[in-house]
């Protein structure tokens, strides 16, 4: 963390405190989701976003536990469905900061079809993917986002195929925010969190993240030695969508983190209906109650 940081958090250490929760906690030992829900905490109170601000949408998984982990207006949805759930939330009303909460399993195989349409669509909210690439809360069975070769309960013989890469198949989707972080750098999810609820459009956020239980083959310590922050790159540019492709393809052995695509001028879904043009009001403000006693 460095000095700015340290003295933003101690200006604001009160703010902070205020999406703390009593809850018991139940995420293992030394697992990434603490750092990833601090981080996001952290984002938050450093853009001024109160409590009921913003709506939290998580899917099922050990991540959409955090729902009870974070003292703010949270929704559980449905396994594979978080997407559509924020992007109705976030047409609904405008006004709110949504962010979606989802794992590698649900998303990228029961709910992959959303992760499409919400990046084709170009969703106005954040996307935090927690990719520990397996199925944790149902105790460790392989996603399409684990290794090939890797030996997991449900696959004891090794994963017999190639993984998808999360990234790049968002970067084959003409998306108009594309970033990665790593579970253990609380300081550097912070920053592409802040940078993300700032974005106009759907910001999908991939974190590569340790979980100790079940993911034996890339714990902490391996990510650690590979992570690297884009911003290291000499003479990378954030706006070339082949270049962050090209970036993207390595997951062993130098694996970039930070903003990896911005395209700013892509605009966002609400902003591009013809049908509410001129209109100041979200359609929360006119839902009106109707009797249906004229009905029967
Ligand atoms: Fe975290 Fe893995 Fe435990 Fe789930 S199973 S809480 S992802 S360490």
């Amino acid at each position: 963390m460095n000095n700015e940081q340290l003295k933003n958090l101690a200006e604001h250490a009160g703010d902070y405190m205020k999406y703390e929760t009593p809850r018991v906690i139940t995420w293992c030992s030394g697992c990434g989701n603490f750092g990833i829900v601090n981080a996001l905490k952290r984002a938050f109170v450093q853009l001024g976003i109160g409590r009921k601000d913003c709506l939290l949408c998580f899917d099922v998984g050990c991540c959409g536990n955090g729902a009870d982990k974070i003292e703010a207006y949270t929704i559980h949805g449905l396994h594979g469905r978080v997407l559509s759930l924020a992007a109705g939330a976030k047409i609904g009303n405008p006004r709110l900061n949504v962010v979606a909460v989802g794992g590698d399993g649900g998303t990228f195989s029961e709910g992959v079809n959303h992760l499409v349409h919400s990046v084709r669509n170009n969703y106005p909210f954040l996307f935090i993917l927690h990719n520990n690439e397996n199925y944790g809360l149902t105790t460790g069975q392989p996603s399409s986002l684990t290794r090939k070769g890797a030996k997991m309960l449900a696959a004891p013989h090794g994963v017999a195929v190639e993984p998808i890469n999360a990234a790049q198949f968002v970067l084959s989707l003409n998306p108009s925010f594309v970033a990665r972080g790593y579970s253990g750098n609380v300081d550097e999810m912070a920053d592409i969190f802040v940078e993300a609820l700032q974005h106009k459009g759907f910001a999908f956020v991939e974190i590569l993240q340790a979980c100790p239980t079940y993911n034996k083959l890339t714990p902490n310590e391996w990510y650690a030695t590979r992570v690297k922050n884009v911003s290291t790159l000499a003479g990378y540019d954030r706006s070339d969508i082949w270049q962050a492709r090209k970036l993207c393809e390595d997951m062993d052995k130098e694996i970039y983190t930070g903003v990896l695509y911005l395209d700013k001028e892509k605009r966002d879904f609400l902003s591009v209906q013809v049908g509410r043009e001129g209109y100041k009001t979200g359609v929360v403000d006119e839902v009106k109650g109707y009797g249906v006693e004229g009905l029967y």
